[in-house]
């Protein structure tokens, strides 16, 4: 969501007639606006972005004329402290007014006098904003933005605000345009993908949409995907429109967060270890190959060794192809913040280790189960890495494995070719062509 959001950032400066420059061009300071978006989810955000500043504020000493502007979620969360670091920082913009940007900068410009404009909420979901994509063959497209739920460990809902659903045929329109210019593959993007429909009042709006995506494939639309889903609202329509719509591909990704109870309870999560293995049961039986990833948080208030060791067992059941792990940490302003129990450092290190090591053996396990198949590769342009040491390319399979491909030079990003898997290790494949 951050990504895109800094290519709708450099979507509304391209049209105000900025052109893009390479970071090290930008961090010489000889540029006339250097615009940083931000992130609240991330730990330490917030002391990247005020040493980032203090280096803008030599370069503005060197050029006076640069222009600094900063947005996103910590902007809106700090936007105060922000405004004190003025002589940094010209514009300040929260999450909601993209849309007023090129305004906040003319005035800044203008007067010579920062500008600080935070939304507390989305009045319209800004579809008519364009966006500078990082790629040609592989667009996100936003579908919702904010959260409708109360998840005590995340600060989401309280700056990205209540749940906005983008209007379908905005939804798309914008796919349509970015086919005709060449994507084959499409992420729909929301905080809770798949939920879009209920501000509506349509629950299954979203397996219409992805049945909608379907008809594309033969405009070039090769690879439709999603992010992130949320096991409550995980209806048994988004797996049948999974498995009958040919070009939504097999992987999904299922924040787990715990496997217990209890602690689903604490976090406010809406659901039960059981009703998630249960939706994963469902999804491999209408999609017996689908790869399945998760997000799990390890020490987490008042977790105890029990609760830990039902997360242990959720996981070995579940078997992910990889998980997402982190170490609990203090997000200011989450409800959690504040919970008694918080657990300490060497405690949650301990079980972060551990459960590491039996995801780490799983994925392995589900990874080696792969070789030998052919698979379908798509090479990546953004992740992927050309080797010139051994003609290596990479890619993604169809089911989001990430997979090295031997003397491939000659493919480009964005080419779909077929390999067979040789090698499996936790965290990639090595395959060959066919
Ligand atoms: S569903 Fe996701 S975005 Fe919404 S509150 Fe929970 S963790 Fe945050």
């Amino acid at each position: 969501m951050n990504v895109h959001d800094s290519e709708r950032i450099a979507g509304v400066l391209e049209e105000m007639g900025y052109t893009a420059v390479d970071r090290e061009v930008a961090m010489t300071g000889a540029v006339s606006i250097f615009a940083i978006n931000t992130c609240a989810v991330r730990e330490n955000a917030a002391n990247k972005l005020y040493g980032h500043l203090g280096k803008l504020l030599e370069l503005k000493k060197t050029n006076p004329e640069l222009t600094v502007i900063v947005g996103g979620c910590l902007a809106q969360k700090d936007k105060d402290e922000m405004a004190k670091r003025a002589r940094a920082v010209d514009v300040v913009f929260g999450t909601h007014n993209l849309h007023n940007l090129p305004r906040l900068i003319e005035t800044a410009i203008e007067t010579n006098k920062a500008q600080v404009e935070v939304l507390p909420r989305l009045v319209q979901f800004p579809s008519e904003l364009s966006a500078k994509r990082g790629s040609k063959h592989s667009a996100w497209v936003s579908i919702s933005m904010g959260c409708n739920n109360t998840c005590t460990f995340c600060i989401v809902p309280q700056l990205r605000g209540k749940e906005r659903d983008r209007r379908f045929e905005d939804v798309v329109r914008e796919v349509e345009a970015v086919v005709e210019n060449g994507a084959k593959e499409v992420t729909l993007l929301g905080q809770n993908v798949n939920s879009y429909g209920s501000e509506f009042g349509d629950r299954h709006l979203f397996s219409k949409l992805l049945r909608k995506m379907g008809e594309f494939q033969e405009r070039g639309l090769e690879r439709v995907r999603f992010t992130s889903p949320h096991p409550a609202s995980f209806t048994d329509d988004v797996i049948t429109a999974m498995a009958e719509t040919e070009n939504v591909m097999p992987s999904l990704h299922m924040p787990l967060q715990s496997g217990s109870d209890r602690l689903l309870r604490l976090m406010r999560r809406s659901y039960n270890s059981a009703r998630f293995l249960e939706i994963l049961n469902k999804v491999r039986t209408a999609i017996p190959h689908a790869a399945i990833t998760t997000d799990i948080i390890v020490g987490f208030p008042d977790e105890t060794e029990e609760d830990f060791e039902e997360t242990m067992r959720v996981v070995e059941e579940a078997r992910f192809s990889s998980a997402y792990t982190f170490e609990y940490s203090i997000r200011p302003g989450t409800p959690a913040a504040t919970m008694e129990n918080q657990i300490t450092k060497p405690v949650v290190q301990e079980r972060f280790e551990r459960l590491l090591k039996v995801q780490n053996a799983i994925s392995l396990e589900e990874q080696q189960k792969q070789v030998g198949r052919e698979v379908k590769v798509m090479i990546s342009n953004t992740q992927g890495r050309k080797d010139a040491a051994d003609n290596r390319v990479s890619g993604y399979t169809e089911d989001g494995r990430l997979i090295h491909l031997d003397d491939a030079c000659d493919l480009n990003e964005g080419d779909i070719v077929s390999a067979t898997v040789s090698y499996a290790a936790p965290f990639h494949l090595l395959g060959s062509r066919t």
